[in-house]
């Protein structure tokens, strides 16, 4: 168990080296002991909490730990050393940043706090000594000149307006002036010319005397012209009639810190590998663009290369590595100085934001420059890498608009431009958008509506046309959604046939309608209606089909013909062998087969002498021409007489569907058609309504 401890005695080393530590060295190494402990608790967090971190950064300066490269030193420890000499599974690198950070911030924090309580007693002291009562003078101006000279902190006198009268050590160190230069200057030539003018207002106004004291991060400029970071407070002392007398300045040089502060932003921003922008630093961006108001619009284009894992896994990381830094930097160079940003948002993904837009056109010229920038193949390591990548593409108004919606479209349109082929992009489109949320909600909530019987099957009357005789009904299933109240199939048969989710719910038809119709036959006998059951293509590719429709039909003990299965032409031709014979094997056991929706699919009328079909159910698209309407195509009325005589050729019944009104029936008479189906006759309804159609 030596990596901690090993660790704790190099940081104590370290402590030693870099400021005057109190401590004897044993308790030094115990102290450190303890808060590696800290540290590594942090790095195993599932969630960092930076707040232990953070004290043990404040507790180095209470127990004076602290030199002047102190802080410097310890996070380089941290950074290098920590996970190599303690090691560990349970470690996580990628914490390691934070932790670092909440370290410094700690650290700075109280060693900020610890200036400015010195500060005070000095200010005290000066006040004491300007002011002090004559018995008290001496000695108080002695403690005064004592910690001027030896403080660590830079300390100034001046007049008011400015020109310097006396200062320390350690400020004419920190400025790299002598003492004697500094005497006499006054304090405007250390400033940068080009400060801001608001910098300057609070030492105008001090030098008033319009306020005593300020306090502020302060840029300053070195003799060698090198900027200096100090945190800098001014204090009045006043004569004995309240005008300005003095100013004390105490400056503390923070440029360390300043530049790490700055560094582990920077690292905090970046990714590493490509040196671009990384997630947090977009999101901020993004963020900022929403925030900032008014009425101008944003886009981005959030790009995936296409088949880079393919890229990574054949020809390693090494490659992998070189064509992310090759990529971003065509981004990259496709977007400087134009104020759009480029950010790596993760793995091979990556995003191009556009503030201040002038709409959809720029974004898609954009898209456009960058799949043709990515198109030329990249020469890595002897090969030439030839990559593509898919586009989302989002671009809108802030108004209305928040930054995490317009992230999750992104993701949403990417999606689509990946699904549309690749190597290209896609617009966001929100009824795309509203078609899929709906689909996917409606296809998630499915099996368990199979389930819990959320389903119910109505059925329309099937009718003899010669004498109106009720001979077969349709079963139709619907859906009693909850939430969505009832919705018909054309809302989620199709979808339920791309989920597959139509085998179990047509199974579940089948044998709700199976025991319907043996309810009726037991009641009716042989007046009972046939029962037609719409089956899927998806279905008939089913192996188990013939089986599963044969037992359910044997459960129900009915004799097969009283059921009879719908299948469209495409159905039935546009998969070859299986479903043929699927469909032979059924029609042996006796059941009868429908071709549904005939005249809208391919009609191939030879290869329909081949199947073992029952009944023909024509169209209802047909029903127009046949209405008494000047509009009424006369075409129709020709297909539907060569439909009808055909299919009798063949020794089909021919059903009408959708047949309406009076007219479309007479002629449908006229042709020959066998049976009919259709609001004229009935709307589906429950299975009651059938009953009182048989009764009556
Ligand atoms: P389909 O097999 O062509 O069923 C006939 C559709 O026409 C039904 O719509 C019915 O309500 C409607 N209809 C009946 N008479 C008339 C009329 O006079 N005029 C008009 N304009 N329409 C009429 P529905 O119930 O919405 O069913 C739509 C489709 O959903 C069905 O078309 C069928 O393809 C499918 N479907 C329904 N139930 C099932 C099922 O259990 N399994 C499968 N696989 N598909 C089903
Ligand atoms: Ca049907
Ligand atoms: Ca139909």
């Amino acid at each position: 168990m030596g990596g901690p401890d090993a660790f704790a005695r190099m940081w104590a080393t370290v402590l030693t080296e870099t400021g005057y530590v109190a401590m004897d060295h044993r308790r030094l190494v115990d102290q450190v002991r303890e808060y590696t402990e800290v540290l590594l608790a942090g790095l195993r967090a599932d969630r960092f909490n930076p707040e232990p971190v953070e004290r043990i950064g404040a507790g180095m300066v209470a127990l004076r730990l602290a030199g002047a490269q102190t802080l410097g030193a310890s996070l380089q420890l941290i950074g290098a050393d920590l996970l190599r000499v303690v090691g560990g599974d349970d470690l996580r690198p990628e914490l390691l940043p934070a932790v670092q950070g909440a370290f410094a911030a700690g650290f700075a924090t109280a060693m900020r706090e610890k200036v400015f309580r010195d500060q005070e007693s000095i200010r005290r002291a000066a006040l004491e000594a300007r002011r002090g009562a004559e018995s008290a003078l001496m000695a108080s101006e002695a403690r005064f000149r004592a910690m001027f000279n030896q403080a660590a902190i830079g300390i100034a006198i001046a007049d008011p307006d400015g020109t310097l009268l006396e200062v320390n050590r350690a400020l004419s160190e920190m400025l790299g002036y002598r003492v004697d230069q500094l005497r006499g200057m006054n304090v405007t030539r250390l400033r940068f010319p080009d400060e801001p003018a608001a910098m300057r207002r609070p030492l105008e106004e001090i030098s008033t005397g319009a306020r005593d004291h300020y306090r502020m991060e302060r840029l300053l400029r070195r003799s060698d012209g090198t900027p200096l970071w100090t945190d800098l407070t001014v204090s009045l002392v006043r004569d004995a009639t309240g005008a300005p007398q003095y100013l004390v300045g105490m400056l503390e040089d923070i440029t360390d810190r300043h530049m790490l502060e700055e560094r582990l932003r920077h690292q905090a921003n970046h990714d590493p590998l490509t040196g671009l922008g990384n997630r947090a630093l977009f999101t901020e961006r993004l963020t900022a663009a929403f925030a900032r108001g008014g009425r101008h619009r944003v886009g981005l284009c959030y790009l995936d290369l296409d088949g880079f894992k393919v890229i990574n896994d054949s020809l390693g990381h090494d490659i992998g590595d070189d064509l992310l830094v090759a990529v971003a930097a065509r981004l990259d160079a496709l977007v400087t100085g134009t104020g759009r940003m480029v950010a790596r948002m993760g793995g091979d993904e990556f995003v191009v934001l556009v503030e201040d837009n002038s709409g959809r056109a720029e974004l898609v010229a954009l898209a456009e420059r960058i799949l043709s920038a990515l198109a030329e193949p990249v020469p890595i390591g002897g090969h030439r890498l030839a990559v593509s990548a898919s586009i989302g593409l989002v671009e809108r108004s802030v108004v209305g608009a928040t930054p995490a919606e317009t992230m999750r479209d992104a993701d949403v349109t990417l999606y689509w431009a990946k699904a549309d082929g690749k190597n290209r992009w896609a617009g966001y489109d929100p009824d795309r958008n509203a078609r899929e949320v709906a689909r996917f909600t409606l296809s998630a909530r499915m099996p368990a509506a199979v389930e819990s019987e959320e389903f119910y099957v109505d059925y329309q009357p099937i009718v003899r046309l010669s004498d109106g005789e009720l001979v077969g009904v349709e079963a139709l299933v619907r859906w009693a959604h909850p939430e969505f109240g009832r919705l018909g199939p054309d809302q989620f048969i199709g979808l339920a046939e791309e989920t597959g989710l139509i085998v179990p719910l047509g199974r579940w038809v089948l044998r709700e309608a199976t025991r319907q119709a043996r309810r009726w036959h037991d009641t009716y006998g042989d007046r009972a209606p046939v029962v037609s059951v719409n089956l899927a293509a998806r279905q008939t590719e089913e192996p188990t089909l013939v089986a599963d429709v044969a037992t359910i039909i044997r459960a129900a003990n009915l004799p097969p013909s009283s059921i009879q299965l719908e299948l469209t032409e495409s159905a039935i031709m546009n998969t070859t062998g299986g479903p043929l014979r699927t469909l032979r094997e059924l029609a042996d056991m006796g059941i009868r087969i429908a071709i549904d929706d005939f005249g809208t699919g391919y009609s191939n009328l030879a290869y329909l002498r081949h199947l073992p079909v029952h009944a023909i159910k024509l169209a209802g698209s047909f029903m127009e021409g046949l209405r008494d309407s000047p509009t009424a195509d006369p075409a129709d009325a020709q297909i539907v007489t060569t439909l009808v005589t055909l299919s009798h050729a063949l020794g089909h019944v021919v059903i009408a569907e959708g047949v309406e009104d009076p007219e479309q029936a007479d002629r449908l008479r006229e042709f020959g058609c066998d049976n009919a189906q259709g609001w004229l006759f009935a709307k589906p309804g429950r299975p009651e309504e059938i009953e009182r159609w048989l009764e009556k």
